[in-house]
Order: structure tokens, then sequence, then C-alpha cells
């Protein structure tokens, strides 16, 4: 269903809307004041231009029904409190008591798109060349950064890094600066990480720091404690007095013993232990994860605003060919292999029920979806391979000089990656064909034969 938008006359929408007490600054002017709610009608109109002066909590929720409403992408929101989600979802934070200096205008880039665009988030970016999508620290989550744009506009549970990625790679955003880099856990993904150094032989943490001194003479490397005898220092080895650092001994390092199993060591073990889950992580075992500021990219506009671009939302791997193409290489291969005595493999992939899972869970999520499902396929193939999105919902894949017995591990992984797919509506059908086969004379037909096959 598509949202039905109110486009006022100029106007009303040069009006400037005022959420709680209009501020002194306003007073002369003809605004439109709501007590502290935003009603449906309201939230319907294109452009409007909101002053936010409610406390901190009521302006956070305001902000988050502005963003979550049809229209409230256009709108031009100032915000005059410091609350948490106003450096992130409005467009200025000012301050009450000064003169509001920002336009109260509506943005004039909003002209050009005339009905509802195609994608509410990326609109937002475009028509104000300041806005940003900017991660948030929040420390009650796992994932210590949220971005609050994409959570109000893509209500994902988790960040979803292969859409931004593909966003990215489609020149719809990009990336104007790298705001911080968490570690997370191996085991549950958590960001809440503890770092311990730890006895290297028995991993207990009970390990304590000592002052260790270094004899020239005998090379004895030992507690200082040990050199002290009366008031003179002696090396406890070879009882040669010590007198000058320096020249008889120096203080090589601070060194470890364990209190558990009595080692002594120069350099702790240090281990990632997990807050969240316990898991004990090697740091050479952690997921290292950048956040960075995103603004609008290059073709922004000309997605936007022509009807002619749509977002890839394909399976995309490397040695993807058009379909043209993989026929022509399928019935060369093919004679070549009946006269060279070759075995080839096609693999057929189908994807059912895409656009249900679309419809419940937004084409974001499917795109998280086909990303991570590429990510395993490519693990899987050669750069010989040769792969070609048949349809929306079906890959073909030849891998050349290859038998039937590969077929056992590649359906292996799959039913792995199957596993992992969090919806339950999402299905996968795998099927694979071996090759030369005497009646491929015609590539395209035979194609066909056996995309019908998938469907059984
Ligand atoms: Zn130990
Ligand atoms: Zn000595
Ligand atoms: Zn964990």
């Amino acid at each position: 269903m598509k949202d039905t938008l109110t486009l006022k006359d100029d106007k009303l929408r040069m009006r400037a809307l005022v959420v709680g007490k209009v501020p002194r600054s306003m007073e002369h002017q003809d605004v439109q004041v709501v007590d502290e709610y935003l009603d449906d009608e309201i939230l319907r109109e294109w452009g409007r231009v909101c002053v936010i002066n409610v406390t901190p909590e009521r302006q956070d929720e305001t902000l988050l029904q502005i963003h979550s409403s049809p229209a409230g992408w256009s709108w031009r929101v100032l915000a005059l409190h410091h609350s948490e989600l106003a450096p992130f979802l409005s467009d200025a934070v000012l301050n009450g008591n000064d003169v509001i200096s920002e336009e109260l205008k509506p943005f004039p880039k909003l002209k050009r798109l005339s009905d509802v665009p195609k994608d509410k988030l990326l609109a937002y970016l475009w028509i104000n060349e300041t806005r940003r999508i900017r991660p948030m620290k929040v420390l009650s989550n796992s994932e210590i950064y949220r971005y609050p744009l994409l959570d109000v506009y893509h209500n994902q549970q988790q960040t979803p890094f292969r859409y931004l990625h593909r966003l990215i790679e489609s020149g719809l955003i990009e990336v104007e600066r790298c705001e911080d880099r968490v570690r997370y856990c191996q085991s549950c993904g958590s960001g809440h990480l503890n770092f311990v150094d730890t006895c290297p032989s028995c991993q207990s943490i009970d390990i304590k720091t000592f002052d260790a001194l270094h004899c020239f003479t005998c090379g004895h490397v030992d507690d200082a404690d040990k050199f002290v005898s009366r008031r003179a220092m002696t090396c406890p080895n070879c009882h040669t007095s010590l007198k000058h650092i320096g020249v008889d001994y120096d203080r090589p390092l601070e060194l470890y013993s364990c209190n558990h199993c009595s080692q002594e060591f120069a350099e702790a073990n240090v281990v990632a232990s997990c807050l969240s889950c316990g898991h004990q992580n090697a740091t050479s075992d952690l997921t290292a994860r950048s956040y960075y500021t995103y603004r609008a990219g290059e073709n922004i506009q000309r997605y936007l605003l022509d009807e002619q671009v749509e977002r890839n939302t394909n399976l995309v791997l490397t040695g993807t060919v058009s379909t043209a193409v993989f026929d022509a290489a399928l019935g060369w291969k093919n004679q070549l292999s009946l006269r060279h005595k070759h075995q080839d493999l096609l693999l057929g992939i189908k994807i059912h029920q895409i656009s249900q899972f679309i419809a419940e869970q937004g084409d974001v999520a499917y795109i998280e979806f086909i990303s991570a499902f590429a990510e395993q396929l490519e693990q899987l193939f050669r750069t010989t391979d040769i792969s070609c999105q048949y349809a929306d919902d079906t890959l073909f894949i030849l891998l050349p000089h290859c038998d039937i017995s590969f077929m056992s591990s590649i359906e292996k992984r799959i039913e792995a990656f199957s596993y992992k797919v969090e919806s339950d509506i999402l299905s996968l059908t795998v099927m694979s064909w071996a090759l030369p086969d005497n009646r491929l004379s015609d590539a395209n037909k035979w194609l066909l034969e056996r995309s019908s096959e998938l469907n059984d």
C-alpha cells in the first residue's frame, strides 16, 4: 500500500510548526502550535518546518514519531534542547532563548520529488546536504554503537552492515569519516569485553608483578627482594656484591609471577573475556567492526529522480556473467568436455518466497540475507567457476573440471548456511547436474528445462 501524503498549499507549508511552548524569538511569527502530540494528519504533510520545545524525553519521542511517519523525512526539524537523539535525528540543536537564525523554510529540493520517494532515508539525506547517518554510542546495547536513523527507518535488530555496504558500492552513500572501531566476542558478538592479563602457562588471572634485578656478573635474574642481604646488595646466585646500577646490575623488566602455578614470566597473555557470555577470546579471534559517518553519495540524486535507476537486490558473485554469456559458455564447455572426456558440474540454486519475506521483513533484511548468502557461496567456489543470476530467485553456477563427488561438500555448506538464516519464510532448493550432456545442443532451452526442475 502506498502512503498518501497531504500536499498543502505553499502558504501553509511556510508556516512553522511549534511543538510545545512558542520560543520568545518566534512570538511575533505566524506559527501553528501543537501542545505536545503531533497527530496523524500533520504527520502526513510534506515539507513542514518543525521547532520542538518540550522536555528532552518528550523531544526524543517526538523525533522518533516524526521519522516513523509518512512525511517526516521531508521536514526540517529544529530541536531547542539537548537530548540523546537530537544530534542524530534533528537538523539543528538550538538554544531556546536565542533568536532562531536557522532557516524556517522547507527544503527547496523537495519540489523535485513529486511522489513518495523510492527510499525515505535516502531522500532524507539528499534534501539537505548537511545531513549525515551517524553512529551513536549506546552502552546498554551489546553492539555498543547504533545508527538511530537506520533504526527508525529500517527497524533491524542488528546494524545492517551488508546493506550499508551495498549502498556504498552503488554510490548512494559515501563514507565521511571513521568514528570508532569496536571488537566483538567470537561466541556471542558482544562488544562488552574485558581485557585481562593471564598466566601463559596455566591461564590463571591470579598473577602479580614484581621488580626483578639482573646481575651482570652471572646473568641471574630474580626478585629484587632476594638481592638484599643485611644492608648490602648481593647476588643470591654468585654472591657478588652489587654497588652501582648500570655497572654491576640493572632492573630489566617488570616481571610477573603466577599465584596459581608459580611460573614467572615477562609477558602476560592477554585474553578478552566477554562480559556478556563469559567466553574467553584470544585477542586474535575477536572480530573488529568500524563505525563510520555517512553522507549522500554521488548517485543518490539520479537514483531518487530517475525512474530508470533501480537498486540492485541481486545475488552478485565474483564471476557473475549475463545469461547470454552463460548460455554460450555452457554450450562451448559441453562440446569441449564431450570431445576430451572432461567432467563438469552445473549447480542450480533457487530461493523460495522472496516476495513474502520482503513484505514481512523489508528489503533491507532481504539485502542482508542475499549478501550473506553471496559471501558463503564465494567461499565455496573457485575463480574459474562462472555464475549467472538466471532469474530474480534463481542462480546457476558452472564448475568446470569438477565431478559430482564435490556436491556433497557444497550441499553441506549450503545447508549449514540455511540454518543460520533467521527467517523461516525463505527456503532454498539446490540441485546439480553432471556434464557433459549429449542432449545439450541448445543451451538456452536446456537451461530453461533445468530451471523448471528447480520449481518441483
Ligand atoms: Zn599459572
Ligand atoms: Zn650473580
Ligand atoms: Zn560473548
